[in-house]
């Protein structure tokens, strides 16, 4: 008998240990773990540093109200702005917290700049913005918002596939109302569909004439998943706001929203608040994650090592066509389309041993630690490559 409530479709697996790339269950079975709390883990389960960090702080202080200075915050925003485009940080606790407040943030800017009916927000349908009631709006699916009307305002759709690169559809959807497109750079739950640099720089472009705000939504994708700090960065795209969450911070629930000085104006003191946001020992937590992962040399790592994984997986997929359809996504958020509906073959990958998670479109999705070691690759390469032999 379980007390949880059966919002989770849990497999019967636990497990009382991390290290590393790795889980072990209280029989001492030892799973690769290549799902890591869904990117969340980024430098692996139980890293020294972070253990250090956590040991340290928790003896000094964990939580005290943004009604206070928090020094430890201050030097977090200032290492992540002085890394990116962004000129201010509002932290948070969750991925769905940060695009609420992004949007928050967009809406608030038009409304300080005198017009408060452009309020609309543009997103591609079936995208992932959280579970919260406007997120669910805002990804415009039916699987998710199915039973939570009635239906927030606010919120239009265009279609992934209008992300051709000249977007027929996108500038009649466009309306003196909108304030921003938010859109992930990667979409993520959506089955690592990764958009076009092309169709992101005419984003841009489109953003600029129209006055409109664009949000990249890098909760998923971001902080060193592609072996950029951010997706966006390959594009040269810079954008307005930027929720981020998962990967930051390394397994403890961090989220935030990025912005530039520009859009920051809107949020003057008591627009916008998060209690738990920002505290001392999760701040202490972000601020070892990001020296580690901000670095030139971890990124470039992430870079080689993601290559030599996609390498060996596209190889797979010329090896066994009829299972494996395409492999998509950049460096560490990759996903193997299969032909046909991906359960079984996630069941089987989890029996010898190595753990992934599903996505949209019949995905795999494979998502290692940031600094998942060459040899973990080649051990996940071997079992991909035996359960497709045996599929
Ligand atoms: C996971 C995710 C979210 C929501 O994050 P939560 O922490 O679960 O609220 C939002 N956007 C994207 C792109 C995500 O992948």
């Amino acid at each position: 008998m379980s007390y949880l409530a059966k919002n989770y479709n849990r497999k019967k697996l636990s497990f009382v240990k991390g290290k590393g790339s790795y889980l072990f269950t209280s029989n001492g079975s030892k799973y690769l773990d290549f799902v890591q709390g869904i990117a969340v883990n980024s430098l692996g389960h139980a890293h020294p540093k972070l253990i250090k960090t956590i040991n340290k702080q928790s003896k000094k202080l964990w939580h005290v109200s943004n009604a206070f200075q928090i020094p430890e915050g201050e030097l977090l925003a200032k290492k992540i702005a002085k890394k990116t485009f962004a000129d201010y940080v509002m932290f948070q606790n969750s991925g769905a917290e940060a695009t609420e407040a992004a949007i928050k943030t967009a809406r608030r800017y038009f409304f300080s700049k005198g017009k408060p009916n452009k309020n609309r927000i543009l997103c591609i349908k079936n995208s992932f913005h959280g579970r919260t009631i406007a997120a669910i709006y805002a990804s415009g699916s039916k699987k998710m918002t199915e039973g939570f009307g009635p239906k927030v305002p606010g919120f239009d759709h265009i279609q992934f596939k209008d992300f051709e690169p000249r977007f027929p559809n996108l500038k009649n959807k466009i309306t003196k109302n909108t304030a921003a497109i938010m859109v992930e750079t990667i979409m993520g739950e959506g089955g690592i569909k990764p958009i076009p640099n092309q169709c992101l720089k005419y984003l841009r472009k489109i953003c600029n004439q129209k006055k409109v705000l664009l949000i990249l939504d890098e909760v998923q994708c971001g902080i060193g998943r592609t072996g950029d700090f951010f997706a966006f960065e390959e594009s040269k795209v810079k954008p307005d706001i930027v929720p981020i969450a998962k990967g930051i911070g390394g397994g403890f629930p961090i989220g935030a929203v990025l912005m530039t000085k520009k859009v920051a104006s809107g949020m003057t003191p008591g627009t916008h608040g998060s209690t738990f946001g920002g505290n001392p020992l999760a701040m202490k937590i972000g601020n070892t994650v990001m020296d580690i992962v901000s670095k030139k040399v971890f990124l470039n790592k992430i870079k080689k090592n993601s290559q030599y994984f996609h390498k060996k997986l596209n190889k797979l997929k010329d090896t066994y066509p009829k299972i494996i359809k395409e492999i998509r996504g950049r460096g560490f958020l990759i996903g193997l389309k299969l032909q046909k509906d991906q359960t079984k073959f996630i069941e089987k990958l989890m029996n010898n041993k190595l753990l992934t998670i599903r996505a949209a479109e019949n995905v795999v999705r494979v998502l290692p630690p940031l600094n998942v070691k060459k040899s973990e690759i080649d051990q996940a390469v071997k079992i991909i490559n035996k359960v497709c032999k045996e599929y």
